[in-house]
C-alpha cells in the first residue's frame, strides 16, 4: 500500500477493530451505562475528570440515588451537593454541577440540551466532556480527548515533538470517528485507554489495534507519551484544631471556608499556618484546655503539598464560639478529605 492509502486504511481499521473488540472485552455494566441518559453521562464524566473509575463508583451510585434526575438536583442546594462530593476532591466540579443545575432549571426546564454549543456553555463542561455526552448519550459524531484517549492516539500515531499539541490531537481524534456507532466507538476508545493501553506497561499483545500502532512497531511504548516536566508542588504547613466541647464530646468547632482559596465552601476545622497563629486564636477566645498532637496527614492538591498537623483540644470550660459553629460529628456536611479523616478517627474513639 502506498502512503495515503496506507494512512486511510490505518484510520478506517482503528474504529472497526475497536468496536469489534469492545463487544467481548469492553465495559458494559458501569452504572452510568445502564438506562443511559445525558444526565447520567454528564455526572459520571465530571466525576471521572482526574479520578479513576473505582474511586468514582461509590460516589456516583450514592449521588444518583440522591439526585436521580435534573429536577431533584436543581432543587437541591450547594451544601447538599458538596456533602455528597465530600472526599472525592476537586470540589470546584461539585460547585459547577450546582451552577449548571440552576441553568438547566431556568433555561432548559429540566431538560439536558442537545446542541454542542449549549452544552459547552454549562459551567465545568469542556470540549471533551461535551463530546462524550453527545457521543455516549445521543450517539452523535463528536470527538473526545480525555487523558486515556490522548495516550492511545499519541502511541498509535507515535505523536511526539511539535506534533504533540492539543490542536493536532483533536484533529486526529476527529479523523478516527466512524460514520456510525459513535456511542460504542467512544466507549471503546475510553476502555482501550483504561484497560489495555495503560500508562506504565501497555498490554500490546492483547490490543485490537496493535497491527497498525506506530509506538508498538517502533518499540516506543515506554517513551510515548513524552514525559511532562513534573509540576513542583508548593509545600504548605497547616495546623487544624479539633476543638471538642467541654461537655458534649460529639460537638466540634467548625466554620465554612470562604468561596475563594482551598476547600472553598466546605466545612473546615479552625485552620492556621503556624503555631503562633493558632496559639493567639486560642488565647484570644479564652479556649482553655489540654492540647494534644492528634494526627498527621500529608495531602496533595493540584499545586500544593499540604503538611497537616491536627491538634486536639478538649476544652475545660464553656467558650464564646465567635463566628464558628458547634457541629455534631454525625451531621452530614461537605468537607475535604483530611477533615473527614479526622472526624472519622474521633468517631472511632467515641464509639
Ligand atoms: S499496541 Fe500497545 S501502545 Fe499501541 S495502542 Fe495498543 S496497547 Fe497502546
Amino acid at each position: 500500500m502506498i502512503g495515503q492509502e496506507k494512512n486511510k486504511h490505518k484510520l478506517n481499521t482503528f474504529s472497526k477493530n475497536l468496536i469489534l473488540w469492545h463487544k467481548e472485552n469492553g465495559r458494559h455494566d458501569l452504572p452510568w451505562q445502564i438506562n443511559i441518559s445525558p444526565y447520567k453521562v454528564w455526572i459520571s464524566e465530571v466525576m471521572l475528570q482526574q479520578t479513576q473509575v473505582k474511586t468514582v463508583l461509590p460516589y456516583y451510585k450514592e449521588f444518583i440515588q440522591k439526585y436521580p434526575n435534573i429536577k431533584s438536583l436543581s432543587n437541591s442546594n450547594l451544601d447538599d451537593i458538596l456533602e455528597s462530593w465530600s472526599g472525592l476532591g476537586y470540589y470546584r466540579r461539585a460547585q459547577n454541577i450546582y451552577k449548571s443545575s440552576q441553568i438547566l432549571k431556568s433555561k432548559y426546564k429540566y431538560e439536558f440540551p442537545k446542541l454542542y454549543d449549549d452544552i459547552l456553555e454549562l459551567p465545568g463542561i469542556g470540549r471533551s466532556t461535551a463530546g462524550a455526552i453527545l457521543a455516549l448519550a445521543y450517539n452523535k459524531k463528536y470527538p473526545i480527548l480525555d487523558g486515556n484517549v490522548k495516550r492511545v492516539i499519541k502511541r498509535y500515531f507515535a505523536v511526539t515533538g511539535e506534533k504533540n499539541n492539543e490542536k493536532n490531537l483533536w484533529n486526529i481524534s476527529e479523523s478516527l470517528l466512524p460514520s456510525n456507532n459513535n456511542n460504542v466507538y467512544t466507549q471503546s476508545i475510553m476502555d482501550l485507554g483504561s484497560l489495555i493501553c495503560t500508562k506504565n506497561i501497555p498490554l500490546c499483545k492483547k490490543c485490537p489495534v496493535s497491527i497498525n500502532c506506530d509506538a508498538f512497531r517502533l518499540n516506543l511504548t515506554h517513551s510515548i507519551p513524552e514525559k511532562k516536566q513534573k509540576l513542583k508542588h508548593k509545600k504548605l504547613k497547616l495546623y487544624l484544631l479539633l476543638i471538642q466541647d467541654y461537655k458534649e464530646k460529639n460537638l466540634i468547632l467548625m466554620k465554612k471556608n470562604p468561596k475563594d482559596g482551598i476547600w472553598s465552601n466546605l466545612w473546615n476545622l479552625p485552620s492556621f499556618n503556624n503555631i503562633a497563629e493558632y496559639k493567639k486564636f486560642l488565647e484570644k477566645n479564652n479556649m482553655l484546655g489540654k492540647v494534644f498532637n492528634y494526627y498527621h496527614i500529608d495531602h496533595k492538591l493540584t499545586h500544593l503539598k499540604l503538611d497537616i498537623n491536627v491538634l486536639k483540644i478538649v476544652l475545660s470550660k464553656k467558650i464564646d464560639q465567635g463566628d464558628y459553629y458547634w457541629k455534631n460529628i454525625y451531621d452530614k456536611i461537605g468537607s475535604a478529605k483530611p477533615v473527614i479523616m479526622t472526624i472519622k478517627k474521633l468517631k472511632e474513639e467515641l464509639d
